[in-house]
């Protein structure tokens, strides 16, 4: 059977910035047969995370990733539709996903690395749980329950950066939901920052990429921050860390602007940030939400009720078209989504 699939054309080089055309689209080919414990599944939707950026160099600098090889077909979280089925477990139509689906328009894999899924808990929106429903969301809501020290009534601050990206979104989101009194995020644009406030329920968002980011944080967080979802680093979260509060936590989740950089992961704070997060005892440890999976089923229900009960608002950027899946990954880099940025592969 033919197939359209996309392999890594080439590397950015460790401290390059990648573009669409590290990607190539490819015509290629899959058995006609399924043998025993296989299914075929049409691919429906592609997430682009910016994890992929370390699985792009030769060294990912993580023991838990793999890094793409040069003309391999890459992977990453996707959904589909079993097609035909040789597994036990798994019927033609069903949906299923993975966080290894190949990026093709349809592929033979094995039944057991595929977990069903049940549209009715996203109302039909499938391509939620890739995001909100899925890794996404359990990165925001992980996060916070296991590194954020959030108590309902104690009158906690949040802050979060690359807050209107896919875990900052929901992040800001699940913290006014666990009990922060206020959340501020941070983003990129007067847009970004609209919607945060306008949809999402933060009570005030900062455009970073405007005037005196520490000034503004100082008048919108007059009880200083007890609490900051970090998805950023750099310069960002040293003005965050400057305004924090004695005894007070950071959720390192993610460092994207030291992604193109070749640095260690999680990178060391400057020394006067050091210096400051030392002296005001502030936790900073190292989250990986793949080291909570045995929460996932439980956390998953719980992010599919907020998204029923319309407590927690769902942003999608949505690309069509496996060819386009460079251009989604390399927009996304630069800022270029709200909430999660999917890739829909075929209707
Ligand atoms: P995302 O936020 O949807 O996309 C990245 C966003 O970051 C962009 O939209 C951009 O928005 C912002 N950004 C890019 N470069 C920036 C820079 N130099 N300075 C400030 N902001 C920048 O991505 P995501 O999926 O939600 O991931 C967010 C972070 O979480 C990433 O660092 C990721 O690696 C991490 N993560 C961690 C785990 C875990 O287990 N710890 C799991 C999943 C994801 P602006 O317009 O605001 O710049």
């Amino acid at each position: 059977m033919i197939i359209q699939r996309v392999v890594l054309n080439s590397r950015p080089g460790k401290n390059g910035v990648p573009v669409a055309e590290n990607f190539r689209l490819e015509q290629s080919t899959i058995a006609d047969t399924v043998q025993a414990g296989q299914v075929r599944v049409k691919t429906l939707y592609l997430s682009v995370d910016p994890y992929m950026r370390c699985r792009m160099n030769e060294d990912t600098g993580s023991d838990y990733l793999r890094p793409w090889q040069l003309s391999e077909v890459a992977d990453g979280g996707g959904i589909g539709v079993v097609e035909e089925s040789q597994h036990h477990n798994l019927a033609k139509g069903d949906f299923v996903t993975s966080f290894t689906w190949p990026w093709q328009t349809a592929a033979i894999l094995d039944g057991d690395s595929l977990q069903k899924l049940a549209p009715q808990l996203v109302n039909g929106r499938l391509s939620y749980f890739l995001g909100a429903a899925g890794i996404t969301g359990l990165t925001a809501l992980l996060g916070i329950r296991e590194k954020g020290h959030v108590a309902a009534g104690a009158n906690q601050t949040m802050v979060v950066s690359g807050a209107a990206g896919a875990c900052g979104s929901l992040a800001g989101q699940i913290g006014r939901l666990e009990g922060c009194s206020r959340v501020v995020g941070i983003a990129g644009t007067d847009e970004k920052c609209s919607i945060l406030v306008q949809e999402m329920g933060f009570d005030a968002a900062i455009n970073y990429k405007k005037g005196d980011v520490a000034k503004q944080l100082r008048e919108l967080c007059p009880g200083g921050v007890d609490v900051y979802f970090d998805n950023v680093g750099g310069d960002i979260s040293d003005t965050v860390i400057s305004q924090m509060n004695q005894n007070s936590h950071i959720i390192l989740c993610g460092q994207i602007s030291q992604y193109n950089k070749d640095v260690p992961y999680p990178p060391p704070l400057p020394p006067d940030t050091e210096k400051i997060q030392k002296e005001r005892n502030i936790t900073r440890e190292r989250f990986l939400v793949l080291n909570y999976m045995d929460k996932q089923e439980a956390s998953v229900l719980q992010l599919c009720q907020w998204i029923q009960e319309g407590k927690l608002k769902v942003r999608e950027t949505v690309v069509e078209g496996l060819a386009n899946i460079g251009a989604a990954f390399q927009s996304m880099m630069n800022g270029g989504n709200i909430g999660k940025q999917i890739v829909s592969v075929s209707k």
